[in-house]
C-alpha cells in the first residue's frame, strides 16, 4: 500500500446553477465528514465562491475547470490564477479532454499553465488520455508520453510531486464504458514511469488518478489498485449520494 493520500475530484462541467450547487453541498457534506480521501469539487466559475464558502469548515477543496496562463490582459472570456484564488479555488483542472478536443487546448498552452498554477498556489490536476482510435492503433503510450512530457516540461523537479495527473481515456469519458482496472492501472503505472524519468522521488509521491465513467459500482475495484491514487469523476459526481459513495470507496 502506498502512503499517497487519495484524491477524489468532482468535475461538474457545465452543470448546476447556484441553487443546485447549494443543494448538492447540503446533501453531500454530511456524508463525507470522516473521509480519508482529499475531496475536490470543480464547479462552474460562477459557483466557485459559493462552494468554497459552503465547504470551508471541512476537508473539501474547490477547483476551477480551466485557467489562463497570463496574469491579466486582453483575453476576453478567460480567467487568471489570481482570480481563481480570489474566488476560493485551491486547485485547477488543466487539459481536460473536452478542453483539448472542443476548445483547441494545446500541449504548449498546458506547458505554460501547469507551472503558473503551481507558482500561484493552485494544485494543478493535469488530464491526459488517448482516444479509442489511438488505443486501437496501440498508440496509448506515445500519446501519454507526449501529453505528460509537455505538461510537466517546465515544472522544476522539486515541485513535480505537487502536480496531480488524471489519466482519462477519452473513450471512457461520459460513455458508460469504463477502462478495466488492469487497463487503468497499466496506464497510470506508465504515467508514473514517465514522471520517474524526470525525478524518481517525485514519481513515488505524485498522485495519479483515473477518470472515465467511475461510479459507485466500479469505484472500489479501480481505486483499490496500487498505481491508482484516486478518481476524477464527471457524471456520477453530480449526485451527492453517488459521489459520497465513490469518496468512501477511495478509503
Ligand atoms: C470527466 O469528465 O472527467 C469524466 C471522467 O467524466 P465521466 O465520469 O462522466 O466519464
Amino acid at each position: 500500500m502506498s502512503d499517497r493520500i487519495p484524491v477524489v475530484a468532482a468535475n461538474w462541467k457545465m452543470h448546476k446553477t447556484l441553487a443546485e450547487a447549494t443543494d448538492f453541498c447540503d446533501r453531500f457534506l454530511p456524508q463525507v465528514e470522516d473521509a480519508a480521501a482529499e475531496i475536490v469539487i470543480c464547479p462552474s466559475y460562477l459557483s466557485l465562491p459559493l462552494v468554497a464558502e459552503a465547504t470551508k469548515v471541512g476537508a473539501v477543496e474547490v477547483a476551477a475547470q480551466n485557467m489562463h496562463y497570463e496574469d491579466s490582459g486582453a483575453f476576453t472570456g478567460e480567467v487568471s490564477a489570481a482570480m481563481l484564488l480570489d474566488a476560493g479555488a485551491k486547485a485547477v483542472v488543466l487539459g481536460h479532454s473536452e478542453r483539448r478536443q472542443l476548445f483547441c487546448e494545446t500541449d504548449e498552452a498546458l506547458a505554460r499553465k501547469v507551472p503558473v498554477a503551481l507558482e500561484s498556489g493552485l494544485m494543478p490536476i493535469l488530464c491526459v488520455g488517448e482516444t479509442a482510435e489511438e488505443r486501437e492503433r496501440d498508440e496509448t503510450d506515445r500519446i501519454l508520453r507526449r501529453q505528460i512530457d509537455a505538461g510537466i516540461s517546465r515544472v522544476p523537479a522539486e515541485r513535480l510531486a505537487e502536480v496531480v495527473v488524471a489519466y482519462e481515456p477519452i473513450w471512457a469519458i461520459g460513455t458508460g464504458k469504463t477502462a478495466t482496472p488492469e487497463q487503468a492501472e497499466d496506464a497510470c503505472g506508465f504515467v508514473r514511469s514517465l514522471v520517474a524519468a524526470r525525478d524518481t522521488t517525485a514519481a513515488e509521491r505524485i498522485r495519479i488518478l483515473y477518470g472515465g465513467s467511475v461510479k459507485p459500482a466500479n469505484a472500489a475495484d479501480l481505486l483499490g489498485r496500487e498505481e491508482i491514487d484516486g478518481a476524477l469523476v464527471g457524471g456520477a459526481s453530480l449526485d451527492p449520494d453517488d459521489f459520497a459513495a465513490i469518496v468512501t470507496a477511495a478509503g
